[in-house]
């Protein structure tokens, strides 16, 4: 039943660009294939752009630049919000899409849907809400008056973890600001992407408005639409060192950029912590994505009078998990995206297992097609081991116990990375105190996960530049400018 709807659905997927409202195939006529990480096995062919390519996409967004930004805020709010509606009655379609291209199990996959389209709504409500200021000039000889414009023309690369939600975070803001855009989704997952372009359409937006680039000639493809003079801004979600060179590329043109990058999460549990709610939390925040997010905890740091207890009862947890293919039902731990990230698991924990640290369960990778590493616990983890360094993006958790309030905060901040932390406590004093002393730009306090629509999302120091979502995200789309109006 899945395959007959799996392949019905694939086949509706375009395998071509679009670009002004037209699908079609790369310049030279080349493509790529898409695989499904649970078997290996190729799913779909499509459009591999060019550098060529990519400059129309751009051509096409400049194009629709000037009338998108004078198209009324209700207008564009009400397309967002027929998005949004569209994005809601096919959660079952785009989820089993995901799923396929991803590996994610289903349930998370339509739970992705739900907060990807969340985007659509809130932003939806935030175009109509644009502000600006009127007043008199200190001197009393004039009018000041401040206004808020679309930036124009943008560009968003997004990752292949959350394919539908880390393209609605980006395409909602720039939409609700009057910007149009040009997507380039990971080669990886490039299929969300386009079927979701469709539904866009569909609600409304005008074509050229929304472009989509799939490629796996990225790097070229990418550095000439940032080095175009008629780009405005450059939105990026992925990894710190490919941020890092495309902020070099976008400094020549004064470019715009937001930056959402690698973590390192802490969670940190203290001895007056509720251990069930701090186990329920951890599994939240470790095993979601199976364990490929930005957000997930990557060190599990726990006060050594409940370290054990701790480990005992995740580990209970983890061993019930069903690990399988995300189609599947009852699975919990699909594949990971592909084999290299099966091998960076693996190295990780024979690293830490090399060092002393104790495997508690899991940590080899499992036979068969697909790309399958079992969810993980390791305890008593050495300080010096690279799993506590590295961004893992699997579901390995990672037990290193602390004595001291002190010891707990120099632990979490030990890290290059900024983006969230986790804290279980019952001291509200302490939990402020934490508030103030972790340095991440989010925070769960007896929370495991934090992502909203609704709140600014983004790091501090290597996770990245500026925020996606909450009041802020139109901001990063929008330019001010300031009038001054003489009186006469
Ligand atoms: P990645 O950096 O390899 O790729 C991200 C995107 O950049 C993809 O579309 C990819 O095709 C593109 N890309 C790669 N090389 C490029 C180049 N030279 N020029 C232009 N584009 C290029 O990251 P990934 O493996 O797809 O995603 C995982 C990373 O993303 C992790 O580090 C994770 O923490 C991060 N991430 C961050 C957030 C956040 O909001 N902070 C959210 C999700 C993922």
């Amino acid at each position: 039943m899945t395959d007959t709807r799996a392949a019905e659905l694939l086949r509706r997927v375009p395998d071509t660009l679009l670009v002004a409202g037209c699908r079609q195939q790369a310049s030279d006529g080349a493509r790529f294939a898409v695989r499904d990480p649970a078997t290996g096995e190729i799913i779909k062919e499509i459009a591999d752009a060019t550098v060529a390519d990519g400059v129309t996409a751009l051509d096409a967004a400049c194009d629709a630049a000037e009338t998108w930004a004078g198209t009324p805020a209700r207008t564009r709010a009400e397309i967002l919000r027929r998005a949004f509606d569209l994005l809601t009655r096919r959660t079952d379609d785009l989820a089993l899409l995901m799923t396929l291209e991803m590996g994610k199990p289903l349930a998370e996959a339509r739970g992705e849907v739900a907060y990807g389209a969340e985007f659509l709504r809130w932003f939806g409500e935030e175009a109509v809400r644009i502000q600006g200021r009127y007043g008199a000039n200190p001197a009393g000889t004039g009018r000041m008056i401040v206004t808020q414009h679309p930036v124009g023309p943008c560009f968003l690369i997004t990752p292949w973890n959350f394919p539908l939600a880390m393209a609605t975070r980006k395409i909602a803001p720039a939409l609700a600001a009057g910007c149009t855009v040009v997507v380039k989704p990971a080669a990886l997952t490039p299929l969300t992407t386009l079927a979701f372009a469709e539904l866009l359409a569909e609600a409304g937006v005008p074509d050229g408005v929304v472009n989509v680039v799939t490629t796996t000639r990225t790097g070229p493809v990418s550095e000439r639409i940032i080095r175009d003079p008629r780009l405005r801004k450059l939105s990026f979600t992925g990894s710190t060192p490919v941020g890092q060179l495309l902020l070099r590329q976008a400094s020549d043109g004064v470019l715009r950029t937001s930056m959402e990058l690698g973590g390192n999460a802490p969670f940190v549990v203290f001895d007056d912590a509720d251990l069930a709610a701090a186990v329920d939390g951890a599994v939240a925040a470790k095993f979601r994505n199976v364990g490929q997010a930005c957000t997930a905890a990557n060190r599990f740091i726990v006060h050594s009078s409940v370290a054990e207890e701790f480990a005992r009862r995740v580990t209970e947890r983890v061993q019930a998990f069903r690990t399988g293919p995300g189609t599947d039902d009852g699975v919990t731990i699909g594949p990971l995206i592909d084999d290299r990230a099966v091998a960076k698991a693996s190295e990780l924990v024979a690293d830490a297992v090399r060092r002393g640290a104790t495997l508690r369960t899991g940590g080899k990778p499992l036979d068969g097609p697909g790309s399958f590493f079992p969810a993980t616990v390791l305890s008593d983890v050495p300080a010096g081991s690279d799993i506590l360094r590295e961004e893992i993006f699997g579901p390995v958790l990672v037990v290193v116990p602390f004595d001291t309030e002190d010891d707990a905060v120099r632990l979490a901040n030990d890290t290059e990375y900024g983006l969230v932390s986790y804290v279980y406590t019952r001291d509200l004093a302490r939990g402020q105190r934490m508030i103030e002393r972790l340095a991440t730009g989010m925070m769960g306090l007896n929370a495991g996960v934090v992502s909203d629509a609704a709140a600014p999302f983004g790091g501090w120091k290597f996770s990245g530049l500026g925020r996606e979502g909450g009041a802020e995200g139109i901001h990063e789309y929008l330019q001010t400018k300031y009038t001054l109006t003489a009186d006469p």
